[in-house]
């Protein structure tokens, strides 16, 4: 288009059904339809960078939740691939919606809980753990072959437990996400702290 001047004008392109998603993970918490259990922003995006998803690469996504984190993995590039597996009904007709309104395809999203659920599935290049941490399932994803990148994310003292006794077995990086963010305290601010994560990522 040409302006009143004869001037070309830039026009913004915006796909159809919304504007543009940014680039970087850890998406705004409200690009996904969710119940409340999902990784939030911070958290994932640092989910994200530890998991390092590269092009053609399979994500195992335990514990889907939302389905933020393999929804996340399938935007970093068209090749990506990911099977999500949560128990809960309702969690995944949750993923399959928000799979669906961010145009990826490419998620199979399996019934039932870790690690008897993982059986059959396509080996995976990298795996979360967001939910069903237990010790048969460490178990399970650390008998995956060497150069597997596992990730998993620990909130209660139980499962913190397991991934310090993991990571003093088999090395890997420890990290605790112990984030705070500013909100109303009566007329002022104040720090108000989400529950601290601990993470570990490791490549067998
Ligand atoms: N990363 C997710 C949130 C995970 S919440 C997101 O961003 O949305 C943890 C999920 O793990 C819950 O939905 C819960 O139903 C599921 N879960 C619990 N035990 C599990 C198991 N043994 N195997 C697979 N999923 C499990």
């Amino acid at each position: 288009p040409q302006g009143t001047h004869g001037a070309p004008v830039c026009v913004a392109i915006e796909p159809a059904g919304g504007p543009a998603l940014p680039q970087a993970s850890g998406l705004p918490d409200d690009t996904f339809e969710t119940d409340g259990t999902m990784t939030k922003r911070p958290v994932r995006a640092l989910t994200l960078s530890a998991l390092a998803p590269r092009p053609g690469e399979h994500l195992w996504d335990v514990g889907g939740g939302s389905g933020s984190v393999a929804v996340e993995w399938l935007l970093s590039h068209p090749t990506t691939q990911a099977t999500t597996v949560e128990p809960r009904e309702d969690r995944r007709a949750l993923i399959a919606r928000n799979a669906a309104s961010l145009g990826q395809d490419r998620l199979r999203i399996v019934e039932g809980s870790a690690p008897g659920a993982l059986e059959g599935l396509a080996p995976p290049d990298a795996v979360f753990v967001g939910g069903g941490l237990s010790q048969a399932l460490l178990d399970r994803l650390t008998a995956l072959p060497k150069g597997t990148r596992l990730v998993a994310n620990a909130v209660t003292l139980d499962s913190e437990a397991l991934l310090v006794a993991a990571q003093a077995r088999l090395g890997g990086t420890l990290l605790r996400l112990d984030l705070s963010e500013a909100a109303p305290l009566g007329p002022r601010k104040a720090w108000k702290a989400a529950y601290p994560v601990v993470q570990w990522s490791v490549t067998l």
